[in-house]
């Protein structure tokens, strides 16, 4: 049975990675009450290796729901063991391509995970757009699917993302887990949010893209872990002086551009300092460090403790303690 796993592992077949996640649902579940959180993806649009873009997966015995779906993320979540069967929805904070690339992924691998009902996307105003694109997109890709499968295995109805579209406030209360979705600033991208989740007295709040603003401090405060967009700014600063030197004149624009619509280093010291926050994680990296410079270039300015989150970090907080687990 072994070397069976190993050969189907190996070429990466889908069906029995399903039925993995449904082995690892069934371990979560029996062993973990609390909330987990899995980082799904950990970079920018600056490619870095290992590391896919932005996505964090929210799991309790009950739940699972994804935050942002980038490239490459899908797959860093079934590497991971991410139980898919059990997702209901993906919460997007906006709609830069490295936060929704991966969501035919992730509806494929739930869908043939066994997801009883369909995929909910959920998002501010302009997420109907984005739904019914994709579903046009992948009509045919679902098409073949059900005609290879049979419609026994793949339900054709479940293999069709719905979208719902929320504000501000909380947006879920289900069986213990609330989830309340708050306006960030990522200008010139409006209406952008972040998600505070709750659940068993522990919580978690995770940015998207955002500078550190008043409403994130507030939010912050009190929570367990935060999980905030970060940039060194030196090293896209560095980045850019080296894409002028080099001639390549759009890719210094670029560099310049981005410059003022993530966190920077010195933003994310006023937010562990004006809010009472359990654990700061950084992801979204704006370049992920590949090497002890770009690492300290991250945490030189921001006290002790901070994590640098890597693709596949687990981070757990069980039900009505303070402890927090990073694996
Ligand atoms: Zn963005
Ligand atoms: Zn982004």
């Amino acid at each position: 049975m072994k070397i069976i796993f190993f050969i189907l592992s190996t070429i990466g077949v889908s069906l029995f990675s399903a039925g993995a996640d449904a082995q690892n649902s069934a371990i979560s579940t029996a062993s973990f009450d609390g909330l987990k959180v899995t980082l799904c993806g950990t970079s920018s649009p600056l490619v870095a290796p290992g590391r896919a873009q932005a996505c964090v997966a929210v799991e309790t015995p009950e739940h699972l729901y994804i935050i942002d779906a980038g490239s490459g993320s899908s797959a860093t979540a079934t590497l991971s063991g991410i139980p898919t069967g059990k997702l209901r929805a993906i919460l997007l904070t906006h709609f830069h391509s490295d936060h929704i690339s991966d969501i035919g992924d992730f509806n494929l691998s739930s869908w043939v995970a066994g997801r009883p009902m369909p995929l909910q996307i959920i998002g501010p105003e302009g997420v109907e757009r984005i739904t019914e694109g994709l579903n046009m997109t992948y009509e045919l890709d679902r098409k073949y699917r059900v005609a290879h499968h049979g419609q026994e295995l793949l339900d054709p109805e479940l293999g069709i993302l719905h979208s719902h579209t929320i504000e501000e406030g909380v947006i879920l209360d289900d069986n213990g887990l609330r989830i309340t979705a708050f306006e960030v600033s990522h200008p010139p991208v409006e209406p952008a949010f972040g998600y505070r989740i709750d659940y068993g007295e522990r919580s978690v709040v995770i940015s998207g893209d955002s500078l550190v603003t008043d409403k994130i401090i507030e939010i912050s405060d009190g929570v367990d872990l935060v999980l905030h967009d970060a940039m060194a700014l030196q090293l896209v600063q560095g980045a850019e002086n080296a894409a002028r030197s080099f001639g390549n004149s759009r890719r210094a624009t670029v560099l310049h551009d981005i410059q003022d619509y993530h966190a920077t280093t010195a933003d994310l010291q006023r937010l562990v300092t004006e809010a009472d926050i359990g654990q700061l994680a950084l992801y979204h990296l704006v370049p992920a460090p590949r090497n002890a410079m770009g690492i300290a270039a991250f945490t030189r300015e921001i006290p002790n403790g901070i994590i640098l989150t890597e693709d596949g970090m687990v981070i757990a907080l069980p039900s009505n303690s303070e402890e927090i687990n990073i694996d």
